[in-house]
């Protein structure tokens, strides 16, 4: 089982906080608490995010992503795009670490940034991700900061640069919640675009547990159920929790409801490992 979509370091987004206190803790430590998590709910990848607003001598934030997969096998990073920046010797810093193969997909974060995705300081940033053939990643939807803006969330950015860049790959993380029918739409329109199922519900073992949990569980259980029946098409939804925010083991059991059985097997894994190149 993959998971596409965790957070091992705090994202370190304009007025958002670590995310949780595990994220704090030294590498060791949530290496610890990660591999037992992954260990338990059948995990044996999981892809985690970086940071963003990194020294230049880390120019996607994944250095300490990396420490902490030293102790973890199968932790695979995930670079942050930062569309602040322009110049030329951080986008030459940029290709160096995609060229050896250090990221397996960007990530933007729309919405926290103010900036659409077709904004032209992202456009380098697709040019460089079908060149060295990883996925780009977008947060988008609802957010954790007051200080988003949620237009520049909206998954309908996702179709125009789907548009503009058909050498590249896009991922529509979290369905666009609760915009999850028009992410539906633009996966079954475009050809490149997949969606993450990461991030629906969150809280600990209890709150999934509890009676409004439950509803919960199933009220969201049928949004993503009608996004993948309205998209057709079943093989671009991945597997994702964004823990630490949810349990890997009780969000495992609520996307094992969400999704058909008969498509377990790609959601779970076929589709990420094709996706991201995993082996
Ligand atoms: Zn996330």
């Amino acid at each position: 089982m993959i998971d596409v979509h965790i957070h091992a370091v705090p994202p370190n987004l304009p007025g958002v906080g670590s995310l949780h206190p595990l994220l704090k803790e030294p590498p060791e430590a949530l290496a610890a608490a990660l591999r037992r998590e992954m260990q338990t709910a059948g995990v044996s990848h999981a892809l985690a995010m970086g940071s963003w607003n990194n020294p230049d001598d880390d120019p996607l934030g994944i250095n300490r992503t990396l420490e902490i997969a030293e102790f973890v096998p199968g932790l695979r990073p995930i670079g942050i795009m930062d569309p602040v920046r322009t110049d030329a010797e951080h986008f030459r810093r940029v290709e160096a670490v995609l060229s050896r193969g250090a990221v397996v997909a960007l990530k933007g974060y729309l919405g926290y940034l103010h900036y659409e995705p077709a904004h032209a300081n992202y456009r380098r940033y697709y040019e460089l991700a079908a060149q060295y053939r990883v996925p780009v990643m977008f947060h988008t939807g609802d957010t954790y900061s007051p200080a988003a803006k949620l237009k520049f969330a909206h998954p309908l950015g996702v179709d125009e640069v789907a548009v503009d860049h058909p050498d590249c790959k896009f991922v529509i993380c979290h369905i666009g919640n609760p915009w999850t029918t028009d992410a539906a739409e633009v996966i079954y329109k475009n050809m490149n675009v997949w969606a993450d199922l990461s991030g629906l519900l969150v809280g600990d073992d209890g709150t999934f547990a509890s009676e409004e949990g439950r509803e919960q569980v199933s009220e969201t259980a049928a949004a993503v159920a009608r996004a993948i029946r309205y998209s057709e098409r079943p093989n671009r939804f991945l597997y994702g929790t964004d823990w630490p925010l949810a349990p890997m083991t009780a969000y495992r059991e609520f996307v094992r409801e969400a999704v058909p059985p008969e498509w377990h097997e790609l959601v779970f894994e076929e589709t990420a490992r094709r996706l991201f190149k995993l082996v």
